[in-house]
């Protein structure tokens, strides 16, 4: 299928307050996003999901590496060609109620964006597209006047998600979207999210950090470790062919909390080691019960396996 975003050998250094050590948030990664696809990404916190999000939409600057955008490099765009970059990539982010400002109605939040990107338009003919897409998230007319301290949180992840597709975007970062709200709500506001992918055409980046919503939405994974890909599949792979130890791990460990498949947890043992001075070698080497010496020493190349996924691991695996 065809490719929607290109990021070929990314990386994301913080510098830290001692000028001899920097943060490795993002190290050196790159991957395709084919159009129409949710392409998940998953691992812990702190292990560059959101960073690498933030990339892809321009919101943060590469340090190394590019992003091509239907062939061009986002990174050189200005003016008009940045401009409709940043109508056609849009993000709903984890909180509603950070990125939502409190002394703004929904009508002034979700007109906003036609404001800044379609001064031509009348104020009617903007209120007519505010009412479109309160209904098309799920929110009823009265709504459009309040203000978002007046929501639940379920109700305010749907005002995000509006404005996010206010625009008609191409492409729409998705970071931890549910992760703010009760557990009851997720379901809804993750069916709403396929709907409104099916009748925008749009293609998502899904970052997540929970397995279980992963498997329900993506079609293929993308599992992040310390910065790295240690694997990126298809759905059907990564959950009924897992191969790397990380992957394994964290996989384990969602099914011994359903109740079966305990006996063969994989407890990871130890914290994630820190960004600042990762690891050498393999990054996940300080945790893996499969460690071997020259995963202390090289850090092993993504490879290709038979059915197409790739696998960053020195042990042989198909
Ligand atoms: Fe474990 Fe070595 Fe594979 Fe890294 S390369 S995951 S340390 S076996
Ligand atoms: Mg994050």
């Amino acid at each position: 299928s065809e490719i929607l975003i290109q990021a070929k050998n990314i990386k994301k250094y913080f510098p830290t307050s001692d000028r001899n050590k920097v943060v490795k948030a993002v190290d050196d990664i790159s991957f395709d996003i084919y159009k129409g696809e949710t392409l998940g990404v998953v691992g812990e916190s702190g292990c560059g999901k959101s960073t690498t999000g933030r990339m892809v939409l321009k919101l943060l600057d590469c340090t190394e590496g590019t992003v091509l955008y239907k062939g061009k490099d986002i990174g050189k765009m200005k003016g008009k060609e940045m401009r409709s970059l940043r109508k056609e990539m849009q993000i709903i982010f984890q909180d509603p109620y950070a990125s939502l400002d409190p002394r703004k109605t929904v009508f002034q939040i979700l007109a906003e964006p036609f404001w800044i990107h379609h001064p031509e338009m009348s104020k009617e003919e903007i209120y007519r597209e505010v009412e479109k897409l309160i209904e098309c998230v799920g929110l009823r007319p009265e709504h459009i006047l309040r203000y978002p301290h007046e929501f639940s949180g379920g109700q305010r992840q749907r005002v995000g998600i509006a404005r996010a597709i206010a625009l008609h975007p191409e492409f729409v970062v998705c970071d931890e979207p549910v992760s703010a709200l009760d557990v009851s709500i997720q379901a809804q506001v993750i069916n709403l999210m396929q709907d409104i992918k099916k009748e925008y055409q749009l293609t998502y980046l899904f970052i997540s950090h929970d397995l279980r919503i992963i498997k329900h939405f993506c079609d293929r994974v993308m599992v992040m470790y310390l910065g790295n890909i240690v694997e990126l599949g298809t759905k059907e792979a990564i959950y009924g062919n897992q191969r790397h130890p990380y992957t394994k791990a964290l996989l384990s460990a969602v099914s011994s909390v359903k109740g079966h498949g305990s006996k063969n947890r994989i407890i990871l043992q130890g914290d994630i080691p820190s960004p600042v001075n990762p690891p050498s070698g393999c990054p996940f080497h300080t945790r893996c019960s499969c460690c071997m010496d020259i995963c202390r020493e090289k850090k092993p190349d993504l490879k290709k396996m038979a059915d197409g996924t790739l696998v960053a691991c020195h042990l042989d695996m198909e």
